[in-house]
């Protein structure tokens, strides 16, 4: 008797002539992610898929929890796998089905035969099974149209599976279905949320971050190397760049206007991102501003900021208040160590009053009483790598 994983793919399902692509980057996910806790076997029959341990040690409800964390699978089913005889799905199951019972007050069986030789029918077996359960926990009644739980019993070729345990999977997209893009990191709670959702949505994630020594501190780099340790668990391996931005700020900061500091230095990270993005052939840039948040997030500002761009840039937060951004965080547990107080870069000279309604032109202007060609290049050439691999967490704060 062992314990095995059932996963659901839901919106993968109806993706018509695509879906064989879907399942197989899918699967390739979970195989990729589920390395690091032993050998599995895998196999695939009507939008699910299998997981089954093929090592004792293996622990299957952290197998579940990383489960949990892989887009494009919708619900989880935790099974028992046991002889495929009727001895054993009316003995064995019954322990195993208790912590699902106890709490219920209505439940249901449904059963399934793959393999039509199994000599009981499946309406024979539902009944069977249903009069032992009711015998066990005299508390429960049936209810065939909503039950509290359902006990699925389903006799494939070699065994028979009993499961009752449903859980919610993380939804979305296999990642790597919809592209490759380039998050703007900060240490903030915004843009891990950012990253979280296009990640969601099959996208695969890069990350770069700003940094300027001696202005920003090492912790504060830590900080966001942290947040991209975290969001890995849902985004998978992350290739992070670093890029120093220290003497651009203060090539801004002595060569244009104080009130439009910010955006002319937006307009410079979203050069440097974008340089980064075709050299690794990513698509599109993705930050995490939410409409009017700050003054570098008015529609004015974007509109300058944008003006700077070559490729789509995705903003997932821009309609969603602090408070619904925050949800998330906390959701994927990110909230705590975006709000240590460890300085950005953003934060380093910022004008006393920034303009909030600032006019494209004047910004192009103020941007070109300086030639900051050969800072960006140096930047782009100095950019730090380093791997985020999914699952390891080697930053403490
Ligand atoms: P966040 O909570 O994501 O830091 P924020 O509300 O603090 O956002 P800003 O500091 O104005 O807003 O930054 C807006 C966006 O610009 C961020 O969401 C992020 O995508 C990007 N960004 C800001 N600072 C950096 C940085 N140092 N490195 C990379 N990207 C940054
Ligand atoms: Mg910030």
């Amino acid at each position: 008797m062992k314990e095995i994983i059932l996963c659901k793919y839901g919106e993968i399902a109806l993706k018509g002539l695509n879906k064989s692509s879907f399942e197989s980057t899918l699967v390739k996910n979970v195989k990729r992610r589920l390395r690091r806790f032993g050998k599995f076997d895998y196999w695939r029959s009507q939008s699910t898929l299998y997981i089954s341990p093929l090592e004792d040690s293996i622990d299957m409800d952290e197998v579940l929890e990383a489960v949990g964390k892989i887009f494009g699978i919708v619900k989880m089913y935790k099974a028992l796998e046991v002889d495929k005889t009727m001895e054993a799905i009316l003995g064995d199951t019954l322990d195993y089905l208790a912590d699902a019972l106890e709490d219920a007050q209505t439940f249901k069986v449904e059963a399934k035969r793959a393999d039509k030789k199994f000599p009981h029918k499946s309406p024979e077996i539902c009944a069977e099974l249903g009069h032992v359960i009711l015998e066990k926990f005299p508390h429960l009644s049936v209810d065939v149209h909503e039950p509290d739980v359902t006990v699925f019993v389903e006799i494939r070729e070699k065994h028979a599976f009993v499961n009752a345990m449903k859980f919610d999977g993380a939804g979305g997209l296999p990642i790597g279905t919809s592209g490759r893009g380039m998050l703007l990191l900060s240490g903030g709670i915004d843009s891990p949320v950012a990253g979280y959702m296009l990640a969601k949505r099959g996208m695969q994630i890069q990350a770069i971050h700003f940094e300027a020594p001696p202005y920003t501190s090492e912790r504060a780099r830590l900080k966001v190397e942290k947040l991209a340790e975290e969001i890995s668990e849902y985004c998978g391996d992350i290739a992070f760049h670093c890029v120093p931005f220290t003497d651009i700020q203060v090539a801004i900061r002595d060569n244009c206007p104080e009130e439009l500091f910010t955006i002319i230095m937006r307009r410079l990270m979203m050069e440097i991102a974008q340089r980064i993005c075709e050299r690794e052939n990513c698509s599109c840039l993705i930050t995490g501003e939410s409409l009017g948040q700050v003054a570098s997030q008015t529609m004015g500002a974007i509109v300058c900021t944008d003006a700077a761009c070559r490729m789509p840039v995705f903003r997932p937060c821009i309609g969603m208040d602090k408070s619904e951004i925050v949800e998330i965080a906390r959701k994927i547990d990110t909230f705590d160590t975006s709000i240590l107080p460890y300085e950005d870069c953003c934060t380093v000279f910022t004008p006393k009053h920034p303009r909030t309604r600032p006019v494209l032109q004047d910004v192009i202007d103020g941007q070109n009483q300086f030639d900051f060609e050969p800072m960006i290049a140096e930047a782009v050439e100095n950019t730090k790598f380093k791997l985020i691999r999914c699952g390891e967490r080697t930053v403490n704060l």
